[in-house]
């Protein structure tokens, strides 16, 4: 087995546990692998491993790697989402290429993702990010905003509001990286208490997996452990 296939099923294998240990079922969990800076030959050994959806940081990059993939291996029914942080000059790309963008933090963002999604393409699926934990610099909707904008941007058409996504300050407290989450998932089920039908909240990394499932994220976003240490930091 390749490196990449047997890091797949040790991820695969932690977040069975972590749900077993919070009587979840695994199925409630889906794993994205981050291919950021990784090429093409990476992706398509954790497709042969049954990989189906992927996460890309850098727009350009992401779209590179869509193409070059959907021409090698057409047919193939991959997903990929937009991870990283969006500039109006990039949703015209991401609207054209991409399946899910998770990191939406503003309405102009949305506004053009919906206006430049292509004819014949299924909607746009979108995760709002929240800042949960104040970074000053960080992307992300302040909590206090997060229910006017997931109500502005349930209303446009061509994009469909699937839920949150946070990244979290690093802490290597589990105590602490769950006390992070569990607000992340309050104010995820706030949201559907109101009646927004949201299926997806976006936490947890390598290094946080199973806190953050075990606050009931249902999906994780694993790079490094799937793919190894990111050998470099490519031009935004
Ligand atoms: C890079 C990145 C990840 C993956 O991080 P790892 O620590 O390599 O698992 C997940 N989410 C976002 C938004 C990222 O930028």
């Amino acid at each position: 087995m390749t490196t990449i296939g047997a890091n797949l099923q040790q991820v695969r294998a932690r977040i069975t546990q972590a749900c077993a240990a919070s009587g979840r079922e695994a199925s409630g969990v889906t794993l994205l692998a981050v291919s950021k800076t990784f090429d093409v030959d990476a992706v398509i050994e954790a497709m042969k491993a049954g990989q189906m959806a992927f996460g890309e940081n850098y727009v350009q990059e992401g779209v590179e790697k869509i193409q070059a993939l959907r021409a090698l291996r057409p047919g193939h029914a991959v997903s990929w989402h937009c991870i990283g942080p969006l500039q109006s000059n990039k949703t015209r790309l991401v609207a054209a290429h991409f399946d899910w963008v998770q990191s939406v933090d503003r309405l102009k963002i949305a506004q053009r993702l919906s206006e430049q999604r292509p004819d014949g393409l299924p909607d746009l699926q979108v995760c709002l990010q929240v800042n949960i934990d104040g970074g000053a610099n960080k992307s992300g909707v302040a909590p206090h905003e997060l229910p006017a904008l997931a109500d502005a941007v349930r209303q446009l058409p061509r994009l469909q509001l699937r839920g949150l996504m946070c990244i979290p300050e690093p802490s290597d407290d589990p105590a602490e990286q769950m006390a992070v989450f569990l607000r992340a998932r309050e104010l995820f089920d706030q949201l559907r208490a109101r009646g927004m039908p949201l299926d997806t909240l976006s936490m947890g990394m390598s290094d946080d997996l199973e806190a953050a499932v075990a606050a009931g994220s249902t999906l994780v976003r694993v790079g490094r452990g799937v793919f190894g240490h990111r050998p470099r930091k490519p031009a935004a």
